[in-house]
């Protein structure tokens, strides 16, 4: 077999460290890629896949792009979830002596990303890596663009729930396992089907104890370590140690943004799993997964990315500790106090840049002079946002004021060294401010009086050749030449050296010209080179303040969420809710704040909550579809959150009892790609839901037992009412929905159990939804007047109306009676006629809403068999 070329060789030597990751490699002003790396990247990236020689008889497939657009391609490659190591020349292909050294001087995974153009400003882009032994997790998070790193450790009988539960919360794109977690199953495919995130098996010796140790050390310093309590929880050290390795091995740098460690305790936030998240809309919809129509939605009134990202974790987290929601609820109040001077501090805060991002491409030496620039101009808005800030009272605002750093001396440094308006690239020169160095000064006069003599010199060979068409040109071949056309060649003089025959003209040089030639072109060589040297170093020394600059962007961040929340609270007419530990909810007139929003011109109607741990634990809701019991739950669910984030609420008054935890189980799920059935993933949800809801936590059951027959269904449903208003078992605040009127009974049979609904108002076949809950159990579903609502065929309806009034007449009353023993014994429910039931069941199973009339004329023959 043929040998292969040098550089094919380099190549593979390199190409077999990286197997995993598509390598590009640099040649020239290209990054190529090779083999199978450049047949998928074609493929990927729709680029022409051709051959390169490589010695051997086939030719190498080959793709390429040029390296001034890389960033593009290489983003399209992470988001499909591929990796890509850069391989770079690292010295210069003119001054070489046989092949150019070439190195990996980063890898790009999805989450280790910091180019802008592959980020979403709007939210974090966390890094996970969890580790794992039989008894306990530890649990860490990076955001490399930003410097955020969180981390916990897990332990217990919870630990596998409250693992996914952060994981769901933190939305990992790339997950680092090691230890048990990596052949964590469940685990795994909850990252990968649900998260849509990759997931990296590390070496075992990546979590080795005691190097982890020193790299978080390194890090974060030992009293950091020290504080954040490292020193006894080896499974966070391990976690957070395989993390760091992984930042280092593939940053290859010095990952001086990561600063800010929070070690957090589960007991720190409002336990939200993936499920109530995406079932109440937080941050996104369940059909569409857009931000519009989301909880977020309706807050996010912030001026700055920063404080973008910042109120999605506040949502994604709210608190526990009655202490810090009311700090940030005073924050507020001042906001709200005083509109002028708020509205004066947020047109400040519109014009801040990313600072946060902007520090991290600093230190990673990725930001180019615009970058700097841009930091810059943030820096100069600094004195004018303290001031605005500093007009307010309220310790939390106090604090934040203080904490911003006018980086003065940064923003000199910035300033004097580079023009205002710099180019993007910073390999060619052109952004070193006049008077910041004084040997820039000199080679830009050389290169610019070099060009004054070549001008000279062409009007001065016009006038001495008599050609006055002679012109000097330049190409990068060539250099500078003299072109006389052909008409003109025989009043050329002796002294011009013929270089090129052209169609038309003929291209000269002279000694004189090649000496000026030289001057011109070293002096441009020379300058380029030295301004990228300046703005490396001015980079450098810009990175060395992350510190101040992160603390800064930290206290703007705080500041812009608590505008934008006083703004909405203003806007809408929110209250400040009592947040304390007395288990109590009391809301007066509340009202859904997101589909208040949605009600373009219609008014939403106001609702009041009371649960508590006494007599009203448990709300069963009844009323028709439509009524609007899915709204008023998730209301509930929504104003707690909101209240523990901090924020005013809608309503007119709330009292909120801290809320621990959020459970919830309505309707469809997102869960059906799973293969599990609808019925399957509902009694998941359900056994979940009794396993760990707490006394402190809060139910939301919409229609439990639906996905069954009656029977089943009812049963189900009572069991779970019964056990949640249990206080020997849960005795969780919850709520109810439910279309087993029967069930309205469990009022007189439990303690705590208490019968709403929402009202309607009939009046012959039509009902108007009144909106309104009001006490006691409905008196009708009215399935058949929502269908008509709905615009099923009149024919439809009548007849469904006749064969309702048949199964009335005919079909058993179902009873729900006390039961002796509420353990062992089945729910006493009466039933004689199996043909009615089965009737009743099939026209409960019907959904009149999604149906058309050829299915609904077909279900009414069924149901007619069924009878017969
Ligand atoms: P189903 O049982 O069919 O799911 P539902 O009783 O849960 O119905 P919702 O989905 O909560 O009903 O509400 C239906 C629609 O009614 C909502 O989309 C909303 O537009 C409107 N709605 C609900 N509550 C109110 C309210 N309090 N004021 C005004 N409109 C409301």
């Amino acid at each position: 077999m043929a040998e292969l070329t040098p550089m094919m060789r380099q190549y593979f030597e390199i190409k077999n460290q990286y197997k995993d990751y598509i390598l590009f490699y640099r040649l020239g002003d290209f990054y190529e890629m090779f083999f199978e790396d450049a047949k998928l990247a074609s493929k990927e990236l729709e680029l022409t896949l051709t051959g390169r020689d490589c010695g051997q008889e086939e030719r190498a497939p080959m793709c390429g792009v040029p390296y001034h657009s890389a960033e593009a391609y290489i983003a399209r490659l992470v988001r499909k979830g591929y990796k890509v190591a850069i391989c770079e020349q690292m010295e210069d292909p003119k001054s070489a002596k046989g092949l150019v050294k070439r190195e990996i001087v980063r890898m790009i995974t999805p989450g280790t990303v910091i180019e802008a153009s592959m980020l979403d400003e709007s939210r974090n882009n966390f890094l996970a890596c969890i580790y794992q032994t039989a008894e306990d997790a530890g649990l860490c998070f990076a955001d490399i663009s930003t410097g955020e790193v969180f981390a916990t450790a897990l332990a217990g009988r919870e630990m596998q729930r409250e693992l996914l539960s952060e994981l769901g919360r933190f939305v990992p794109r790339e997950a680092l396992v090691g230890g048990a977690a990596a052949a964590n199953e469940e685990m795994l495919s909850f990252l990968r089907e649900r998260l849509a995130c990759n997931i990296e098996p590390m070496p075992e010796d990546a979590f080795e104890p005691s190097a982890a140790r020193s790299r978080i050390e390194e890090r974060f310093g030992t009293e950091d370590f020290d504080a954040a309590g490292l020193a006894g929880q080896p499974v966070l050290v391990q976690s957070l140690g395989g993390l760091l390795a992984y930042l280092t091995e593939t940053q290859k740098s010095s990952l001086a943004n990561l600063n800010t460690l929070e070690v957090y305790r589960q007991s720190q936030y409002m336990e939200l799993d993936l499920t109530a998240r995406r079932n109440l809309e937080l941050c996104e919809t369940m059909r569409t997964k857009e931000k519009r129509g989301t909880l977020l939605w309706v807050l996010d009134r912030t001026r700055t990315a920063m404080g973008a990202r910042l109120l999605r974790q506040w949502v994604e987290k709210p608190l526990l500790n009655p202490i810090y929601i009311k700090k940030r609820q005073d924050a507020i109040g001042a906001l709200l106090s005083d509109i002028v001077a708020r509205s004066a501090l947020t047109d400040e805060l519109k014009k801040i840049f990313d600072m946060e991002r902007l520090i991290g491409r600093i230190v990673y030496g990725t930001a180019n002079c615009r970058d700097l620039r841009a930091l810059f101009c943030t820096m100069e808005r600094l004195p004018a946002v303290r001031q605005a800030a500093g007009l307010f009272g309220g310790a939390l605002l106090r604090e934040l004021t203080g904490r911003i750093d006018l980086l003065q001396d940064v923003r000199m440094l910035i300033d004097a060294a580079l023009v205002e308006e710099p180019p993007v690239s910073v390999r060619e020169g052109g952004f070193i401010r006049p008077g910041y160095s004084a040997q820039v000064d000199e080679l830009r006069e050389l290169s610019s009086g070099g060009k004054g003599k070549i001008a000279e010199i062409e009007q001065r060979e016009r006038e001495r050749t008599g050609i006055k068409g002679l012109k000097i040109g330049y190409n990068r071949v060539f250099g500078y030449y003299i072109e006389v056309s052909r008409a003109n060649s025989d009043l050329v003089p002796e002294d011009y050296i013929r270089k090129q025959t052209l169609a038309n003209c003929e291209r000269y040089i002279t000694e004189e010209l090649k000496k000026y030639e030289n001057t011109v072109l070293g002096a441009q060589d020379k300058l380029t080179a030295l301004e990228y040297e300046l703005f490396c170093e001015l980079r450098e020394k810009t990175a060395e303040q992350v510190h101040r600059v992160q603390r800064t962007a930290q206290a703007l961040s705080n500041l812009d969420v608590l505008c934008a929340l006083a703004e909405v609270a203003q806007d809408y007419h929110y209250v400040c809710p009592d947040v304390d530990f007395s288990g109590r909810v009391d809301i007066r007139d509340g009202r859904h704040p997101v589909v208040e929003r949605m009600l373009e011109g219609n008014l939403f109607i106001p609702n009041d909550t009371v649960l508590d741990g006494a007599d009203n634990r448990v709300a069963i809701i009844t009323g028709p579809n439509m009524a609007g019991k899915s709204t008023y739950m998730r209301q509930v669910a929504l104003i707690a959150i909101l209240a523990q984030m901090g924020s005013y609420v809608p309503a007119a008054s709330a009292h909120i009892g801290v809320v621990d935890r959020v459970f919830t189980r309505v309707g469809a799920s997102d869960d059906l790609a799973s293969g599990q059935s609808t019925f399957m993933v509902e009694m998941t949800e359900v056994a979940d839901i009794l396993k760990n809801a707490t006394k402190n936590s809060l139910l939301i059951l919409d229609e439990i037992g639906r996905g069954t027959s009656t029977y089943d269904g009812m049963s189900i449903a009572r069991a779970v009412v019964e056990y949640a208003a249990d206080k020997k078992k849960i005795g969780a605040r919850t709520l109810f929905a439910t279309h087993y009127h029967e069930l309205t009974a469990l009022e007189e049979l439990v303690d705590g159990v208490k019968n709403y609904n929402i009202a309607v108002k009939k009046r012959g076949d039509d009902i108007t939804f009144l909106r309104k809950i009001v006490r006691g159990g409905a008196d009708d579903s009215y399935g058949i007047e929502v269908a008509k609502l709905a615009g099923v065929p009149g024919a439809v309806i009548r007849r469904a109306k006749r064969i309702l009034e048949d199964l009335e007449r005919d079909a058993p009353k179902i009873e729900v009676r006390a039961l002796t023993d509420d353990t062992d014994e089945a729910p006493q429910v009466t039933m004689t006629d199996l043909g009615g039931n089965q009737v009743a069941d099939r026209l409960r199973a019907l959904n009149v809403d999604t149906m058309t009339p050829i299915e609904a004329m077909n279900a009414l023959y069924e149901l007619k068999k069924l009878l017969s």
